[in-house]
């Protein structure tokens, strides 16, 4: 398919850009062949309290798995984002906010950063918050969750963030599992013109057992709106923060100190507690910033995930604050309270790197040209892609549509796992395929292996694995390392485990297939659910696809695929047969789908992914075993396609 369709670098755009492709290749063959020294050089990256003198000390050997990077150094994160900017650029905008409603935002400076930051930080120090106290955030997307992440990490406490769409239950489990002391949240936060009650939905986990570990809540009124008051724990943030000193010494951490613990998605199961060190992170998340968004002096990023997910701390807060960036923190949602909303923030807010998701694309694809409506994107220089595969159809519509066909798009492939990007072009270096993440970042050496973890060479598709560690790796489960061990490195011993599966080819770029457990297997081969999902929205009524297996008779397995039109348009039999065509015809008759299911919606995750062990689930019609559901967008789309399926 589009696979031919190959958008090579412009010898403009190299020319402009940080590196070129033979700049990439051979630092990427320097950083393979001898990581200390790539890597003791690149860690200069950042300011050391004290400079290390040890670069990697990494085991992926059974039953002794450890990572350990710039063991011996030690610095501070917040210094880093913010101090070491100051005598340069202190009047120079850090965070640029956005609210839900268009007439509402701020400017703040890195000295006015600082500033709240030091503020907050002493605040936290007089409630008694100590280095290694783990503090849960459970914010709405003001600049305030940033000056809370940053003043955990200025006075070496460990943040652990609940995404604010989150229910109760969700944010008890995740406050019992890591033992946090502290929560920090609003009265209220804002999305799509309506409130989101965040400290009710404190309170009520609060009553839930297990959870007296937490000794005091930081409110921040941010709406105004009315909430219930617990005299002996609720502190208002204002009235603690405003006497407090204007100035706060970091305080000096070791490089493998813990920075902080992030649940992932929970799209393949119960969510992990992924927990990340100080050192090796940032250095990982400031260098791809840096390269993979070409990051360069005036840049305006804005990068639309929340900060409740692993995307908002690398490349939301931490990797662009690094850089000394500006980075803007958008209040609400792409489609209010117009459909071209996004595009209308990046045209007021002069906007060059833009960073989003695929589920968002396809959203503002399926309205077609009212997502643009009005706006020029001009000031666009690089489009970004995460969290999913994106499909070609999509890739076309970004890069045509918001892009205006000159801005290179970067599909970054990474988990929360990882810290930050693992493959992904770099604007002037990488030719684009559609639907491509390409080739591995610095230091990243990825493979494909069979189901016996034995490495396949060549133009193939298998499971994707990390031969050997990077800086930005996960060091632990928080309290779990057993699990650990036995999610990432007990399947193929001695490589960790991504749990995606890829294809490569003959240029060597990786194409991410889906995740391994998805895999279908029709009549003996075996299929990855974006190469089907990718043929059904290339149909020009197909809003967004998923695709199953079920169990069938004489393939073994048949594809079951939920399919959402895209507004305006209707199911019909004429339809569903043009579609199993269609199929049949992009692909080849081995991938044509047994059963179509015309969807109303899809479940996802909070972060946008298509939850499909759900909707396997849902087509083999155990609807009473849906498992872990706790980080489920709209639980109301799941009842809606349970009655679908039974009227099939
Ligand atoms: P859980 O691990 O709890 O099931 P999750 O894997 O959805 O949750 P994240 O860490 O947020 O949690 O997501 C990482 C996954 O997202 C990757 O493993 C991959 O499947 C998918 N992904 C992210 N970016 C891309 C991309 N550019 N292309 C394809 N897939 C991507
Ligand atoms: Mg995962």
């Amino acid at each position: 398919m589009s696979e031919n369709h190959v958008y090579p670098v412009s010898a403009e755009l190299a020319e402009k850009s940080l590196l070129t492709n033979e700049q990439y290749l051979a630092d990427y063959a320097a950083s393979i062949n001898d990581p200390e020294a790539f890597w003791g050089e690149k860690g200069k990256i950042l300011d050391w309290i004290k400079p290390y003198t040890k670069v990697k000390n990494c085991s992926y050997d059974p039953g002794h798995i450890s990572i350990n990077w710039f063991e011996d150094g030690e610095l501070n994160v917040s210094a880093n984002c913010i101090d070491r900017h100051l005598a340069s650029k202190g009047d120079q905008v850090a965070i640029l906010w956005e609210g839900d409603s268009p007439d509402q935002d701020q400017s703040i400076t890195y000295n006015e950063l600082h500033k709240r930051v030091c503020q907050f930080s002493n605040a936290l120090k007089a409630q008694d918050v100590q280095k290694g106290d783990v503090v849960c955030l459970y914010m709405p997307m003001t600049p305030e969750a940033a000056v809370a992440m940053l003043a955990c990490t200025r006075i070496g406490a460990v943040h652990s963030i609940v995404f604010g769409g989150f229910s109760p239950e969700a944010i008890a489990g995740r406050i019992i599992d890591s033992k946090s002391k502290i929560v920090i949240t609003a009265d209220e936060g804002r999305r799509g013109g309506r409130p989101v009650p965040l400290k009710a939905n404190v309170d009520e986990a609060l009553e839930k057992e297990g959870t007296d570990c937490v000794e005091k809540v930081i409110v921040f009124k941010n709406t105004g709106g009315d909430v219930a008051w617990h005299e002996q724990r609720d502190l208002d943030w204002e009235t603690i923060t405003a006497p407090q000193s204007e100035q706060c010494e970091p305080t000096a951490m070791n490089a493998e100190d813990p920075l902080f613990i992030l649940y992932t998605s929970g799209s393949t199961g119960t969510p992990k507690g992924v927990l990340h060190t100080t050192g090796g992170y940032l250095v990982y998340a400031t260098m791809t910033f840096k390269y993979v968004f070409d990051y360069q002096e005036g840049d305006i990023y804005w990068c639309t995930a929340d900060v409740g997910w692993i995307t908002g701390h690398s490349y939301l807060v931490y990797g662009p604050l690094a850089n000394g960036a500006t980075t803007l923190l958008f209040e609400g949602v792409p489609t209010y309270p117009t459909t071209a909303r996004m595009s209308e923030v990046v045209d007021k807010h002069n906007v060059t790197l833009l960073y989003t998701a695929p589920t968002a694309i396809r959203a503002l694809m399926a309205k077609g040209d009212d997502a643009i409506k009005g706006t020029s994107r001009e000031s666009l220089r690089i489009l970004g892609s995460v969290g999913e595969p994106i499909n070609p159809e999509a890739w076309e519509w970004y890069y045509d549509k918001i892009g205006n066909k000159s801005c290179p798009i970067v599909d970054t492939w990474w988990q929360t796992e990882t810290g930050g990007i693992l493959i992904t072009p770099l604007p002037g270096a990488t030719d684009l395929k559609p639907g491509s993440a390409t080739r591995p970042f610095f230091g990243v050496q990825p493979a494909l292996v069979d189901n016996e973890g034995v490495i396949l060479e060549g133009a193939i598709e298998g499971n994707l694995v990390m031969l050997d560690s990077w800086p930005g790796q996960m060091r632990t489960l928080f309290n779990n390392h057993d699990r650990f061990e036995q999610t990432y490195f007990s399947t193929f011993k001695g490589m960790y485990t991504t749990g995606d599966g890829a294809r490569r080819d003959e240029d060597g770029y990786y194409w991410i297939t889906g995740r391994v457990d998805d895999v279908l297997n029709v009549s003996g081969h075996r299929m990855g659910t974006a190469e089907i999902e990718s043929a059904l929205v290339s149909h020009p009524k197909i809003a967004e696809a998923a695709v199953v297996g079920v169990p069938h008779e004489i393939k073994g397995q048949g594809i079951y695929a939920y399919v959402t039109l895209n507004s305006g348009e209707f199911s019909s039999p004429e339809l569903y047969a043009e579609v199993k065509q269609w199929v049949r015809k992009e692909i080849g008759p081995i991938a044509t789908p047994d059963i179509l299911h015309w969807a109303e919606g899809l479940p996802k995750t909070r972060s946008g992914k298509i939850m499909r062990r759900i909707l396997r689930k849902i087509a083999t019609g155990e609807s009473d075993q849906l498992g872990d559901t706790s980080t489920l967008a709209d639980p109301s789309v799941v009842d809606q396609l349970i009655k679908e399926n039974a009227e099939l």
